[in-house]
Parts: structure tokens; sequence; C-alpha cells
């Protein structure tokens, strides 16, 4: 079925408008067009309930590293749920999948990073860290040094707090967000903010600047930290200009103001490195991560954190008696299991090096596009990259009527604003890398054919 289909009565299309209230949709429209129903997958690609195979251009939700198939996720899941189906890691009880796969993040990740805590989401994970940021502050005597930096653009879930830090607006408008206690700086998007023949390090030097005077505006000492995803993914996949971290993070050291490193898209691998945070010589006081941690086969998210960040918050709870915060599922034996067993496949069959080989043809393949008629631009690091579409009357709608033209060619990608964003699943091949910009070129040429 297509979108703008009506649904068949007593279908799943018909049933799911019926019962389910979908996340990130225009509620009313989806009760007229109900959704695409996907069915099963394999490798990179998903069938929806007509059979009809498709190329997952974004991997799901950025997350599929090892694809739609990987069959030792199944079985190491289905040995621990006859093992231990669950416990928990509250009030002095552990566990093995737990222990194992904190450890194995704590060696892959950089040195002065040494424990794991584990929640369930990005959106859970983020919040968490605000919280232990402000019980932070508080342990050290500083109680008015609480407030958040996030980015205009930045996407850090949609809890409260996460939610706050995010800077897109329709994840604020009418759920009262964000906090007071969040505040956000510019978006590094040199392509449509650089000013006539601003090179990247000037501009990332303009960026550096207005960070800081927005520091001094509010007064270094009620600044925490500041939030960053090393590249924006679901602004729409902006990638950071030359010099921009190093400039940031010098800001953020000169004012003792934390920084977060949300890795939750970059992780494992999509840059071409292990984390992003070594692609861009990040150091990061914690890092979050999750979807490729366990390719999402497992709600799983972790947080990484250094003992400088970690000791404060522990001679705290020693003095009230608790680390008053858990989940029923923080880490959960089953998604951990699978975490550490996903991160294993990365590691053996080299999915890391896979991105870095594979991303001068995935990049080179995006500029080629960049060159059509109705393209504007493209960008990207690793496998994660994004097409630009020049607007059309209706904002938005350019894009949109592509990224609709590429479902009738078997490729899912993700349509924001007008960019067309792609994170392919860590196991293409070069020649899924092709079949997926050759659709894509196919439903270029439909879209301006149809126009003309
Ligand atoms: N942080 C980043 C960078 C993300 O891209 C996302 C989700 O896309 C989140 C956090 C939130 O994760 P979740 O949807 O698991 O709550």
């Amino acid at each position: 079925m297509t979108l703008d289909s009506v649904p068949q009565p007593n279908s799943p299309e018909a049933r799911d408008i019926a019962y389910q209230m979908h996340p990130m949709v225009d509620q009313r429209r989806y009760e007229k067009t109900g959704g695409l129903v996907i069915e099963r997958g394999e490798g990179v690609y998903v069938f929806d309930s007509s059979g009809k195979r498709y190329i997952e251009g974004l991997a799901g939700l950025w997350s599929v590293a090892l694809g739609f198939g990987e069959k030792r996720l199944a079985d190491v899941a289905y040995e621990q749920m006859q093992k231990l189906p669950y416990y928990h890691t509250f009030a002095y009880r552990t566990h093995g999948p737990a222990i194992d796969l904190a450890e194995k993040l704590v060696q892959i990740s950089p040195e002065h990073l040494t424990r794991a805590h584990f929640t369930s989401s990005g959106s859970e994970a983020n919040d968490l860290v605000v919280k232990m940021i402000w019980y932070r502050s508080n342990a050290l005597g500083k109680p008015e040094k609480k407030k958040i930096i996030g980015r205009i653009k930045g996407y850090h879930g949609v809890t409260i707090a996460a939610g706050s830090v995010t800077g897109l607006p329709n994840n604020h408008r009418s759920f009262d967000l964000p906090l007071d206690r969040m505040i956000h700086t510019l978006t590094p998007d040199y392509w449509r903010e650089a000013q006539e023949g601003e090179s990247e390090l000037d501009f990332s030097k303009r960026m550096a600047a207005a960070l800081e005077e927005m520091i001094l505006a509010e007064g270094p000492d009620t600044i925490a930290a500041m939030f960053g995803e090393p590249v924006m993914g679901a602004g729409g996949v902006i990638v950071p200009p030359e010099g921009y971290w190093a400039e940031i993070q010098a800001v953020l050291k000169k004012y003792d103001i934390l920084l977060v490193a949300d890795e939750v898209i970059c992780g494992f691998g999509r840059t071409g490195k292990m984390f992003a945070c070594e692609t861009y010589d990040i150091r990061p006081d914690v890092m979050v991560l999750s979807k490729q941690i366990s390719s999402s086969y497992m709600p799983l998210s972790a947080i990484l954190i250094s003992d400088d960040f970690y000791e404060p918050i522990a001679d705290e709870s020693h003095k009230i008696g608790v680390f008053g915060h858990g989940y029923t599922a923080s880490g959960h034996p089953v998604a951990t299991a699978v975490g550490l067993e996903n991160v294993k496949i990365i590691e053996e069959k080299d999915l890391v090096g896979n991105a870095a080989r594979l991303a001068p043809l995935f990049l080179s393949r995006l500029a080629d596009l960049a060159k059509h008629p109705l393209a504007a631009a493209s960008r990207g690091v690793g496998l994660l990259g994004a097409l630009e579409i020049k607007p059309w009357e209706t904002p938005n709608a350019a894009a949109a009527a592509v990224a609709e033209a590429m479902m009738e060619e078997g490729v899912i990608c993700r349509n924001i604003g007008e960019a067309l964003c792609f994170c392919p699943p860590l196991i293409i091949t070069e020649e899924q890398v092709n079949a997926m910009f050759d659709g894509v070129a196919t439903a270029l040429d439909k879209v301006a054919a149809a126009r003309a």
C-alpha cells in the first residue's frame, strides 16, 4: 500500500488505525492513511506485507548495524531467556551479562571512561545524565551550577529532561518544553549558515564565540554541562565543520563545563571509527550509547563516565545512603547479553573497517546525486550522509516527494526538512550501496519528469 491509499476493512492496516496510537505522526493524518506494515527483514532489506523488498537506507532508526537477520543475536537472547530471563541490578544484586558488557564497553571506549551504567533508550540515558549532573553539582557544593546547554537542531530524545536538551521545535511545541534550565546554542550548519567567504574554521570560531557569549551572559557558574551529538543526526545529518569540536571544547574547559557526547547514532562504527569521539578528537566527560549497541534487537542504552564524573556522585550516594535512581530494566540480562554479542560481531566482521572502506564510495555517490537538477548539496562522514533537495513552494514537500518515489524504487530513507538522510546497516556491501543510490537516482529522475 502507499501512504495515500485507503486500508481495507479488517486488514492489519485498518486494525492498526483502530487500536494503536503511533509516535511521531500527525494522528489525524494517520487515521486516514495508516502506515506501511513491515513484515520481516533479512540483511540490509525489509519486506512489507505485500512482499515488496526495500533496502533499509536508515537502518530502521539509524540503529540496525548488523542488518535484520543476525541469527547469533536471536540465539543469545534465547539462551539467556532460558538461563536467567530477568534479574535486576538494584540493591546490591548483579549478574553476568551486565558485568560482561560493562567491561567490554570500558575496554573499547576512550581510556578515561571507566564505568558503564545501563538504561533502555537514548532518551532515558540522556535524562539520567541530566539528573547525574545535577546530583554531582550538589555533591560538589555548587547547587547553582545546573544549566545545561544543548544546540538548536540537536536531538537527545523526548523525555522531559532529555527532550528539553533537544533543540527541535516539534519536540517542544505544546509539551511545555524546554524546562527553563535548558538553553540552546547555535547549530554548526556551515552549509546553511556560513557568511559570504567565511572558511569552515572561521565559522567554527564564530560558533565557539557565540557559545562563550552565551555562557558569560548566563553566568559561567550557573552552567554545568553541554550536550552534543558529534554529528547531528535527527536535525538533518549536520557534519561538524573543520575545527568545530576543538574550538567548542576549549570554551567548555575555560569555564569548567562538562561535555556529554551523545553517540547514540554515531557510536559503534558509524563514522568509520568505533566512536565519533575518535573521529573528531572529542574528550567527553560522559558518553551516551544506544541503538547500534544492540543493533536495536533489544532496547538498550549505556552511559559511560570518567572517574572525575563518578567520584562526587559516589560520595554523595554514600552521604545520603543511596543513589536513588534505577529502572526495573537497568542492565536487563537479555538486552545486555544481546548487546555484548552484537559488539563482538561488529568486531569480528570488522564492520567499523567496512564503514571506513565504503565511506569514499558512499560519499562520492551522494556528491554525484547532488548534481541532479532537483538536488542542492550533499554531506556526510563514514556511512552517515544526507542529500539536500532544493525547496519547492511548500516547505519540505520536495524531499517528501523524492522519499516517496524512492519507496517505489525499493529504497527507504528518512526525509528531514529538505534533507534525505542515509544511514544504512553497517553490513552493507559495495554492490548494495550502489543499488541504494541507483534507486535514489531513478526516483529523482521520475520526480523531475513528473514536475516538468
Ligand atoms: N540521542 C540521539 C543522538 C538520537 O538520535 C536519539 C534517537 O534518535 C536519542 C538520543 C533518543 O533515543 P531513543 O529514541 O532511544 O529514546
